[in-house]
């Protein structure tokens, strides 16, 4: 049979499992494995399938690539054009969030963790919006142009879309009040998955981002929020500042493009 799950430390293929131990060999057989559509046979479902020959990326090169990067989904909060430059409740700069998230997303996809993409979803009519004595002017009303993705996020065919703000009673700030194409919680849809770190970004940062990775640590999964893959609204001076240190004090880690690796292992650790 196969060895023992959770550590790489020797090839698991049928054609050389009794090799010495090497991390590309390893990866060489996890993707032989992908591609016959098969199992691994490692304990407890940890391995999502990927497709054979993914692009290799950093991640890959980490001693440890099973406890790093498959175990941990992307959450992208609400990049969608009216949070952008030239949409209904834009936020400054939130179209800059694209080409990074873009990066996160071809790492993540890479060692087979979830991409999850919430979307604000909101009624014409609902009390979030100032007519009905909410906060915000209307935006990401459903089905407009406004509620689309950004045109050039990458988002992948199996990016599980979460739908949020789509009951007239609710503001839908949190990803974690969402739910899937088939009315499932986010939260749900993570554990299923087996997914125990959730990076975090997106927008707004002192917002949506926030509510989300505040419940992220509710429910029990550790946060990593990507500074450089968020940008906030700041409607009072200092609004994204305090969310990030609430984040952060509330259990959130930090982490950027330069050094989402190594925060990955401190976490492999802990
Ligand atoms: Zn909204």
């Amino acid at each position: 049979m196969f060895p023992p799950p959770v550590r790489w430390t020797g090839p698991a293929s049928h054609d050389s499992r009794h090799a010495p131990s090497a991390n590309a060999a390893a990866m060489r057989t996890r993707r032989h494995y992908d591609a016959a559509g098969a199992h691994c046979g490692l304990r407890g479902n940890r391995h999502p399938i990927r497709p054979c020959g993914a692009p290799k990326t950093a991640a890959m090169t980490n001693p440890n690539p099973e406890r790093t990067l498959s175990d941990t989904a992307l959450l992208i909060v609400d990049v969608q054009n009216d949070f952008c430059p030239d949409g209904a409740l834009p936020v400054p700069e939130g179209d800059r969030v694209v080409p990074v998230i873009n990066r996160y997303i071809e790492q993540v996809l890479a060692a087979g963790g979830p991409i999850i993409a919430s979307r604000d979803w909101h009624p014409p009519g609902t009390r979030h919006f100032r007519a009905a004595g909410g906060p915000w002017p209307p935006h990401c009303v459903q089905g407009t142009g406004g509620a689309a993705f950004h045109a050039r996020l990458d988002l992948p065919t199996r990016a599980v879309i979460v739908t949020k703000g789509d009951n007239p009673r609710d503001d839908g700030y949190s990803a974690f009040d969402g739910r899937d194409p088939s009315g499932r919680p986010l939260a749900d849809v993570l554990k299923e998955r087996n997914v125990q770190k959730v990076l975090v970004g997106g927008l707004a940062t002192d917002y949506c981002v926030r509510a989300s990775t505040l419940d992220a640590l509710r429910h029990g999964f550790r946060a990593i929020i990507l500074l450089d893959a968020m940008r906030g609204i700041d409607l009072k001076d200092g609004d994204v500042a305090r969310a990030i240190d609430e984040m952060i004090r509330a259990g959130a880690r930090t982490a950027t493009l330069a050094t989402i690796g190594q925060e990955l292992e401190h976490e492999v650790r802990a």
